[in-house]
């Protein structure tokens, strides 16, 4: 089959830029994928990329997940995403922020930025220097605004009992055994969240002093990243990098739930259904995740307080129910059902 432009994930993108400025060495790509239900909205990925085109993925489908996000989160906001491509010590400088900042502005509000893997609260105040279209700025107490990660958590974890409730029939995460990958910054909230409920985790991260650092905080256990995946327990929360369910590792998994936090969980729309037919209940990442964004959202365009985001994302599980019902009903994979959801949102049915 051929693709436009000989790019399996371009999913007629309304614009893709590519910044190449050999002066403070910043390389990056900014996908806009819609703009129909407002400006495109999504953050930014510092990260190094063995190849460049993996980068172009990667902003082409997170940019696509960002409308679908946007979309399920009921905001006023279109789906972007911005990459930096890193080089291998991830070498970073205030220089290469402010060009990324200078290439935001160019697009005239139509992308907003803020944090993703990699980039901190400290880079968006350096990209703030150069354009009006950021949020996740600090913020002061109970304002809001601020590191999304808290938010996204928050949104994880209700999606996780959520799931919880719908496959195991369990009002409380008391006693359950949660299989987290990453121990990064939503990892770290949805495992404080999960063991203040008495849950109990087994936590794995490439980094393993991140992972040891949060183990010892919830009294979990280590776990290395080529175990996480097969470890029996009652959910598995994904909350580092994408494509980690794909055909190798379905197959392996030995618990009824996957929920987390990482985006693109799915590595092609077929493992929407192998988890399906392995009868394994899975809470799409972009509805589940959409915390951060509804914070960040809300933050932009200054339309409402903390406890309206507090409202917003404790919407999450409603969400997620009603996908998991039309999924029963259709016998259609969660996944694909969600799709279908924000695509008739989006206008693109
Ligand atoms: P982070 O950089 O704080 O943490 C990511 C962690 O994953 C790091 O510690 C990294 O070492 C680890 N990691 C990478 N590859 C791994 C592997 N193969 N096995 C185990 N660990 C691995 O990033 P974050 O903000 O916590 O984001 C985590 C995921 O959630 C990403 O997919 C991100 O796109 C998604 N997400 C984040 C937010 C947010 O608000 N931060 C919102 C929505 C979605």
């Amino acid at each position: 089959m051929t693709t436009p432009w000989g790019l399996p994930d371009f999913d007629a993108h309304e614009e893709v830029h590519f910044i190449d400025n050999e002066e403070c060495g910043l390389k990056a790509i900014i996908a806009v994928h819609s703009t129909h239900l407002g400006p495109a909205g999504g953050g930014c990925r510092f990260w190094h990329y063995a190849k460049d085109d993996e980068a172009l993925t990667d902003a082409l489908r997170l940019s696509r997940g960002m409308s679908y996000k946007n979309a399920m989160a009921g905001l006023p906001l279109g789906g972007g995403k911005a990459v930096i491509l890193a080089d291998e010590a991830k070498n970073k400088t205030p220089e290469m922020l402010h060009a990324f900042g200078k290439a935001v502005e160019n697009l005239c509000g139509r992308y907003v930025t803020a944090e993703d893997v990699g980039m901190s609260v400290a880079d968006m105040i350096e990209v703030a220097r150069s354009t009006k279209s950021v949020a996740g700025l600090p913020n002061s107490a109970g304002d809001v605004g601020g590191d999304p990660g808290p938010h996204t958590s928050l949104g994880v974890f209700l999606g996780i009992k959520a799931a919880v409730k719908r496959a195991l029939g369990k009002d409380s995460l008391n006693g359950l055994h949660i299989a987290l990958q990453g121990a990064g910054s939503v990892a770290s909230g949805v495992a404080l969240h999960a063991c203040a409920e008495g849950a109990k985790l087994s936590v794995a991260d490439v980094d393993e002093a991140r992972a040891k650092k949060l183990v010892e905080r919830i009294d979990g256990q280590l776990v290395s990243p080529d175990e996480i995946l097969g470890l029996e327990a009652d959910v598995l929360s994904p909350c580092a990098l994408g494509a980690i369910l794909n055909e190798k590792t379905i197959p392996q998994l030995k618990v009824p739930i996957v929920a987390g936090g990482a985006n693109n969980q799915l590595a092609t729309p077929a493992d929407g259904e192998r988890l399906q037919a392995r009868k394994i209940l899975y809470a799409p990442d972009y509805v589940i995740n959409a915390g951060g964004i509804i914070n960040v959202c809300t933050e932009y365009l200054g339309d409402g307080d903390a406890s309206l985001v507090r409202k917003r994302i404790e919407g999450i599980p409603t969400r997620l129910e009603q996908i998991w019902a039309e999924s029963e009903a259709e016998g259609r994979d969660p996944a694909a059902v969600a799709d279908a959801m924000a695509q008739r949102l989006i206008g693109r049915a």
